[in-house]
């Protein structure tokens, strides 16, 4: 992994080290194709953060992960900057750090005033690694270890509770953890659907996380009969790479409803999570709202429903992922060979795959690809790039259009 940062003259006024004031507003990153630092040199080779590609991986090697800090640190202030403009309370942006976890992009986003939402206890290593307060950490997960649970009560981080097994391990670790009470959310299921891959749809009724809507009266006595625990909110995550704002809309309501219905319960809780979800353009047929849309729908939404309702403002927790550091990377391969089926299609092989990439094998995800050596050469073919691995779905772009390859390209 490499952090391409562009000097100062790329980016005239953008101070790399330090959250600015004033975040730049013109352009949302999760609607770009590439990371806003990119672009193309006078020898025609890609450049991202004023470093060129080609010079990056004869450094560094392929296949390569570049992440272009100036796009995830415009996207972070986008996103405090945007909530803070559309919701009057106070809130919190929480980094869903599944979306790439390493300890220097958890201190730059720490750095901009962002938590972090881990999922395993080795995120939320890595998390501490790199710097994040832990009081800003949340640890999520739908089956966690009695070590996971350990080290985020030792640590002080939020856990939130996902199921009846973790509400029973937390009130036992409660117990033998007298220092100061341990922080808990509640995962509900809201029971909204939305338009995108199966696997990453979370918020239906039929998903392994979270209480459904039917249990929530029974969790909110038990809860009551536990004071022991601080019960500070609820949860909700509708799912991931969502176009449309409407599954949003419908949630800050449905969920600022289960906030109603806990404090009749008797449970004063102050914090709601509204999940993550924005998506974001791998393709150019991809179209995505922008951060700015996404703050507005939740944070008017959350601050209507609390208004006609007559309640006061709770403290607004988001956890976006891929739309704050999606945009921000890209993954450089070297070409090696080629083979042509005649009439079928032209298979072309990089140095990676499956292995540092995933996605295309667990839910058939688009990509875009360009020759970052021949910037300027038009995409003239069709072709499909394949993995190294042997396994015959280890396809990363299945129909990518591309100038002619050549062994050796990037
Ligand atoms: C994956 C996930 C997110 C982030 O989803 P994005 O689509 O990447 O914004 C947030 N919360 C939870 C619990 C998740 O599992």
């Amino acid at each position: 992994m490499v952090i391409a940062q562009a000097p100062q003259s790329h980016l005239a006024g953008v101070d790399f080290l330090s959250a600015r004031s004033t975040p730049d507003t013109t352009l949302s990153p999760n609607q770009q194709l590439l990371p806003l630092s990119a672009r193309t040199t006078a020898t025609d080779t890609l450049e991202i953060g004023g470093c060129d590609v080609i010079d990056l991986v004869e450094q560094f090697g392929s296949p390569l992960y570049i992440l272009d800090e100036y796009t995830l640190r415009a996207a972070s202030q986008q996103y405090r900057h945007f909530l803070a403009t559309y919701y009057p309370g106070p809130s919190q942006v929480l980094y869903a750090s599944k979306a790439w976890s390493c300890t220097a992009v958890c201190a730059i986003v720490a750095s901009e005033g962002l938590g972090l939402d881990v999922v395993s206890g080795g995120e939320l290593y890595t998390a501490l690694a790199g710097g994040v307060d832990p009081q800003l950490i949340y640890l999520h997960g739908n089956n966690k270890s009695l070590d996971e649970l350990r080290y985020a009560i030792r640590v002080g981080a939020t856990v939130i509770a996902d199921n009846w097994l973790d509400l029973e391990n937390l009130v036992h670790l409660a117990q033998a953890h007298s220092d100061r009470p341990i922080r808990v959310m509640l995962r509900i299921t809201p029971g909204i659907e939305c338009h995108t891959h199966e696997y990453i749809r979370t918020g239906h009724l039929d998903s392994k996380f979270g209480f459904d809507p039917n249990q929530l009266t029974d969790v909110f006595q038990f809860a009551k009969q536990h004071p022991e625990i601080q019960w500070v909110g609820l949860h909700a995550h509708i799912g991931s790479q969502i176009f449309e704002l409407n599954p949003h809309m419908d949630l800050a309501d449905t969920i600022v409803e289960l906030w109603v219905t806990a404090k009749a319960e008797g449970l004063p809780m102050t914090e709601l999570n509204v999940g993550g979800g924005l998506g974001i353009r791998y393709t150019e047929s991809d179209d995505p709202p922008s951060i700015e849309d996404w703050c507005k729908v939740i944070g008017k939404g959350v601050a209507e429903a609390c208004e006609v309702r007559s309640l006061p403002l709770p403290k607004l927790l988001c956890e976006p992922g891929r739309s704050l550091i999606g945009t921000a990377c890209v993954t450089a391969y070297r070409i090696g060979s080629q083979k042509n089926v005649p009439d079928i299609r032209t298979y072309i092989s990089v140095d990676g795959g499956m292995s540092d990439n995933p996605r295309p094998i667990t839910y058939q995800s688009q990509y875009r690809a360009i020759l970052a050596n021949r910037m300027g050469d038009s995409a003239t073919e069709v072709v499909t790039v394949a993995g190294k691995h042997c396994e015959s779905g280890d396809i990363l772009l299945k129909d990518a259009q591309l100038p002619p390859c050549q062994t050796g390209d990037i």
